[in-house]
């Protein structure tokens, strides 16, 4: 059969094609149980194995110690941004540092629950650089910090997470990890609680993935919901409701793909890690290298998930994804907040795809240049 595409798609996004073939081949049998994952009941021995090995194996790739909860939830990163707030600020002070458009979004929807303070932003700069931790204004007090730890539309990446101990604030950190979730390790010495949705490193749209500390249980304000209640969820083994269990089979599958990933003679997540970082470093040279593109994130925390980038005419736009497109090279507009161009370089594209990107960079800049 004909190669697949490459799909650049900023969520919901490309996953490895094992993993959809494999989901075809079961579609309608899982597993000789004549029933396919989605007709099963999820209190069932089926779906309850598939759902134990998921957050098993979610456990061993992230290396989540064993006083953090994992909770397959639903509501996605935006519902996260209401549900973090109902479970953890007790009505009280929540610390925000502004990246990018979407922990903007986090900051505004917390304050229809809580005093929330803006501790650091990068807005004057146009959300194209972090600003340092040392610089934070921290309050005392604070029920929790907020970072978006990838900026997907700003292509930020925290490529070291804040020590917040180590600023003197005792407050928990919360991270949005939605769209880097699983592309590197996470330093759980130094965050409270994560939280992400699937639809861009994992699986299918539906699913949303918390990992929080068990001391952070227990304290949702009387107006949060039962089923976005962590204590309720996490005492229920997150079956107080149904969860989307169709998408927590294939995240699961993606998590034993992971599991076997193989890279420049590492295996797992450091596996897929350095190929994240050799797809990210061959993106960006061959951006930084022409005066046709240009990049304009700083160099010290440009994503390696998302990489937004302008053509400087910018009226070859369209010429450009139509010849990309051509070139199976599809989605690579960028967000229309920003406008221009965005490759979102996931776990799930290969190298290859990279190559051809940049190959497609040279072969348009030097027929239009
Ligand atoms: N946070 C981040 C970092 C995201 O990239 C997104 C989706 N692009 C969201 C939150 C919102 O997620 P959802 O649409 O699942 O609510």
């Amino acid at each position: 059969s004909q190669p697949r595409p490459f799909n650049f798609s900023a969520g919901p996004a490309t996953l490895p094609e094992e993993v959809l073939q494999q989901a075809a081949d079961e579609m309608l049998d899982w597993q000789g149980s004549g029933m396919g994952v989605m007709e099963m009941s999820h209190r069932g021995r089926e779906f309850i194995s598939i759902y134990e090995q998921a957050v098993g194996d979610l456990r061993e790739l992230l290396q989540v110690p064993a006083n953090f909860r994992i909770l397959f939830m639903q509501g996605g990163g935006l519902g996260e941004n209401a549900i973090v707030p109902l479970n953890l600020s007790r009505g009280g002070k929540v610390d925000a540092v502004i990246t990018g458009s979407w922990s903007t979004k986090s900051t505004n929807e917390a304050k229809r629950y809580a005093d929330v303070h803006v501790a650091a932003s990068n807005l004057a700069d146009r959300h194209r650089s972090l600003p340092p931790a040392s610089s934070w204004q921290l309050r005392d007090g604070a029920s929790y910090v907020h970072v978006c730890s990838n900026e997907t539309i700003d292509g930020v990446e925290f490529h070291e997470l804040p020590d917040l101990k180590a600023l003197g604030s005792a407050a928990p950190l919360v991270i949005d990890f939605s769209s880097h979730v699983l592309s590197r390790p996470v330093d759980w010495s130094r965050v409270g609680l994560a939280f992400g949705g699937a639809q861009k490193n994992i699986g299918p749209a539906g699913l949303t993935i918390v990992v929080v500390r068990e001391d952070l249980l227990g304290h949702a304000l009387p107006s949060c919901p039962s089923a976005f209640d962590y204590k309720i969820v996490a005492d229920a083994d997150s079956m107080f409701n149904t969860p989307p269990t169709y998408s927590i089979y294939i995240a699961g599958l993606v998590f034993q793909w992971l599991k076997k990933f193989e890279y420049a003679g590492k295996s797992g997540l450091a596996a897929i890690e350095q190929r994240n970082i050799d797809k990210a470093a061959l993106l960006y040279a061959a951006l930084d290298s022409s005066q046709f593109y240009e990049n304009r994130v700083a160099a010290n925390c440009r994503s390696r998930m998302n990489v937004p980038f302008y053509l400087r005419d910018e009226r070859l736009n369209d010429a450009f994804l139509t010849g990309a497109k051509a070139r199976g090279l599809l989605q690579l507009k960028g967000h229309k907040s920003v406008g221009g161009m965005r490759a979102s370089i996931y776990n799930a594209l290969p190298l290859e795809g990279v190559q051809a990107l940049c190959t497609y960079l040279k072969d348009f800049e030097a027929q239009n240049g």
